[in-house]
Order: C-alpha cells, then sequence, then structure tokens
C-alpha cells in the first residue's frame, strides 16, 4: 500500500517552492527596514496557551484545533497561530526588559482542522508580526503601511485594506448587549452555531459565514456607534496618520476576528481574487494579551499573512526561482573525471552546476541540461580533451566558444556575466 499524506496538509514541491522562497525573502527584508527581528518558536504548546487567549467560543477553539494528550497525559495543541505563542515567549524570557519595545517577526506553519478547499488547508503558513510596547495609533498605522509595503513589494496589487476599531471592554460590553438584544429578536434564523453561542459570544455571529447569519448581520448594530471617548479619538488618529502615510484603507465596520484577544484597531487585507477565501492578511490590536500570560500590562499589535494565499495571487512565471548556471556534458570517462574538478572549481566561485553522472550521449546530457533551465553547457568531448579544450555553448543563443582547459573557469566567468 502506498502511503500518502495527511488530508489537507500539503507537500511544497520543488517547483512551487522557489515562490516561498521569494515571499520569505521579501517578508525578511521588508520587516528589517521597520526594525523587526525574527522570532522561531516551536510547533506545539501547551493547549492553555490557545484556549485561554483565542476564546472558548471562537471556531479555532471549538473546532479547529489539533490537540491531543503527549505520553503523560499533557494536553498539547498543534498551534493555529502565531500571536498566542509570542506573546507566552515574550512573557517567559521577559523580552519586555531588555526594550520598552519589541518587534518580533516570525514565519512557519499553522494547523487548524478545517474542510479542506481552495486557499484553506489543515496545515498552513502564516508570515506574522507583532509590535510590543506601543499604544499610540502611529504604531497601528505603520503597521499598516509596512503590510501594504510588503504587498506591493512582492508585486502582487488588486489588495484592499479594511479597517475596524473593536474597542476596549467597556465599549465592547455595551455592543455585545446591543448584539443580544438585535439578535434575540431572530434567534431562530441564526445559524446552530450562532445561536448557540448567541448569549456567550454575539461577536462571532458577524464573523459567521453562514447565509442565514450573513441576512440578519445586515441591519446588525455596529460597534463605532459604541465606541468610548479614547477608542473613538484613537481609531480617529490611526486613520489621520494612514491617511498621512498615503496608505489607502476602507472602514468596514462591519469587521470583527475570529479571536478574542483584539482590541481596538482591527484589520485585515482582502482580495477580488481568491472567492470565498478572500483574506490574505489580518490583525489587530491586543493590549489586554500580555496580562493574559502574567505578564506586565504591554499594548501591542500584529498581523498575520496566510503565505497559501499570497502564492495563489503571484503570477505564475519563473521569475521567482535562482537559475542554474553551467552544464557539463562531458563525453566519457577521461571527461568526466576532468569535469567532477572543474565542478568543484566552479562552486568555488559560486557558479550553480552539474554534470551528468553516467555516461550518456550528448543528445541527452543536453535535453538534462535544456530541461534544468541551465543558461550554459561546457562540453567536454574525448578528442577535444586530447587538445585540453572544450566548448562553452550559450543556450539561449546558441552561440558556441572554444576554451581551454588550462584554466577553464576563469574563462566560464567571464563569459557568463
Ligand atoms: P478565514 O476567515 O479565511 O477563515 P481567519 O480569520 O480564520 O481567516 P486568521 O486567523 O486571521 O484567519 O489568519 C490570518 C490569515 O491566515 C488569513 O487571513 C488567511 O490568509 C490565513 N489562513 C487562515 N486560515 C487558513 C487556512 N486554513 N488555510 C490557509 N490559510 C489560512
Ligand atoms: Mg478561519
Amino acid at each position: 500500500m502506498k502511503l500518502t499524506a495527511i488530508k489537507g496538509f500539503n507537500d511544497i514541491l520543488p517547483v512551487e517552492s522557489p515562490k516561498w522562497q521569494y515571499v520569505e525573502r521579501v517578508a525578511r527584508e521588508i520587516f528589517h527596514l521597520y526594525g523587526y527581528k525574527e522570532l522561531r518558536l516551536p510547533i506545539l504548546e501547551k493547549t492553555p496557551v490557545f484556549t485561554r487567549s483565542i476564546g472558548e467560543a471562537t471556531d479555532i477553539v471549538e473546532k479547529e484545533m489539533y490537540s491531543f494528550p503527549d505520553k503523560n497525559g499533557v494536553s498539547l495543541t498543534m498551534r493555529p497561530e502565531g500571536t498566542a505563542p509570542v506573546v507566552r515567549s515574550f512573557v517567559q524570557n521577559v523580552l519586555y526588559s531588555k526594550n520598552p519595545v519589541s518587534k518580533l517577526y516570525y514565519i512557519g506553519p499553522m494547523f487548524r482542522y478545517e474542510r479542506p478547499q481552495k486557499g484553506r488547508y489543515r496545515q498552513f503558513h502564516q508570515i506574522g508580526a507583532e509590535l510590543f510596547g506601543a499604544p499610540d495609533p502611529v504604531a497601528d498605522a505603520e503597521m499598516m503601511a509596512m503590510v501594504t509595503h510588503f504587498f506591493q513589494a512582492t508585486g502582487i496589487d488588486r489588495l484592499s485594506l479594511q479597517i475596524n476599531s473593536l474597542g476596549c471592554d467597556e465599549c465592547r460590553a455595551k455592543f455585545k448587549a446591543k448584539l443580544i438584544e438585535y439578535f434575540s429578536k431572530d434567534k431562530g434564523a441564526l445559524c446552530e452555531n450562532c445561536a448557540r453561542r448567541l448569549e456567550l459570544n454575539p461577536l462571532r455571529i458577524l464573523d459567521c459565514k453562514a447565509a442565514s447569519c450573513g441576512e440578519l448581520k445586515k441591519a446588525a448594530p455596529v460597534i463605532l456607534d459604541y465606541l468610548c471617548i479614547d477608542c473613538s479619538d484613537h481609531f480617529s488618529a490611526v486613520k489621520d496618520h494612514l491617511n498621512n502615510l498615503e496608505v489607502t484603507y476602507k472602514v468596514n465596520e462591519q469587521m470583527v476576528r475570529g479571536l478574542d484577544y483584539y482590541t481596538r484597531t482591527t484589520f485585515e487585507v482582502t482580495t477580488d481574487m481568491l472567492g470565498a477565501q478572500n483574506a490574505v492578511a489580518a490583525g489587530g490590536r491586543y493590549d489586554k494579551l500580555c496580562e493574559t500570560f502574567g505578564g506586565p500590562k504591554t499594548p501591542a499589535i500584529g498581523f498575520a499573512i496566510g503565505m497559501e494565499r499570497l502564492i495563489l495571487l503571484l503570477d505564475d512565471n519563473d521569475k521567482y526561482s535562482l537559475k542554474p548556471q553551467v552544464f557539463i556534458a562531458a563525453m566519457g570517462n577521461d571527461a568526466r573525471n576532468v569535469s567532477i574538478k572543474i565542478l568543484k572549481r566552479l562552486r568555488a566561485e559560486g557558479i550553480s552546476s552539474e554534470m551528468e553522472y553516467s555516461i550518456k550521449s550528448l543528445k541527452s546530457q543536453m535535453r538534462r541540461a535544456d530541461k534544468s533551465g541551465y543558461s550554459f553547457v561546457l562540453i567536454i568531448g574525448d578528442e577535444e580533451l586530447k587538445k585540453n579544450l572544450a566548448t562553452l555553448r550559450n543556450m539561449a543563443t546558441k552561440e558556441q566558444t572554444e576554451l581551454s582547459l588550462e584554466n577553464p573557469v576563469d574563462d566560464i566567468v567571464r563569459f557568463i556575466n
């Protein structure tokens, strides 16, 4: 029986991986420009890292987590998202004592038990960043500017930045009461999940994708009408800073996020090119989360980009891959012995190069070089070898040049650059 991968868990094959490397490279470059440093975290955490922070009555905690007991019966969870582990680490490693402001980013796999479909998988990858210690709205605006900058740098357009504010505990309490009142009138029309969560977490209804809830949602109260003065001022200032930075955005007063820890600013980057899976990035402020983890009161804000969805938006061409440079077609055993030494020197010069391991016809070797995308082929035939000569062929122009095998590497470097 052939073994296959788990449903919703994908292999990223060599034809695809250049895009992944490209996206990671751009992220590292852009985040560096804003002073962020990478934090590499474990994939497994103790389950309460997520249940306590994300919220019990959320999709992730109720039905999407890969949780299981380890051999000692301790409940572990494969991380469904990155923020909670970053905060766990931030508090555990007392990062706040080293610097009043911490800027961290991560890149890696996340796990959610969802129905696999285009843009939605059970193992997926996120690039995320978190900024600790900055309550000021200018931090929110700069973070959204960084996300926008990142997408521009990857060459992806047709994206829309949507922002909203979820207020603080005070605003939220008033808003929740209004929502419960509003949805209770039509409780029968809510989907099963939302009806059950109505009293517990009515905000989730606003995030529900069921058609019946969608209809009811349209005339629901909006959080912006319930913001306290401070939260309202904060939100206005975020918008002013975004305008100042010339970041285009749209206020989406219906947007809430699927996790409970958000306060004040929330945002999403959406696309019209991926059907139902339209969110490419999402984030927001979480000023109270550090305390939940036993840390000091530390305002924070962060976001996560869904890498699979982002990669679906990249054009399908080969500009993302690094090109292999020189293929050596050795004709015969002696030529092959010379070739392996030339390869060693080419690679020492930083030139990506290969040869055929077994003795094959010139035609078959040329075919392999062509298929692998080599720009040049160095042909070393037995007859040429006796004269200490080889032929360098430019695969694009078909031009051929004779080289001496005295010192071929210098000549090759000159030709290919
Ligand atoms: P959605 O509403 O599409 O389920 P979400 O609100 O659950 O998204 P977040 O928790 O905000 O998503 O995660 C941030 C980003 O990670 C999303 O905008 C999306 O691009 C990506 N993402 C989330 N879940 C998945 C998944 N199962 N497969 C692929 N990408 C995902
Ligand atoms: Mg989701």
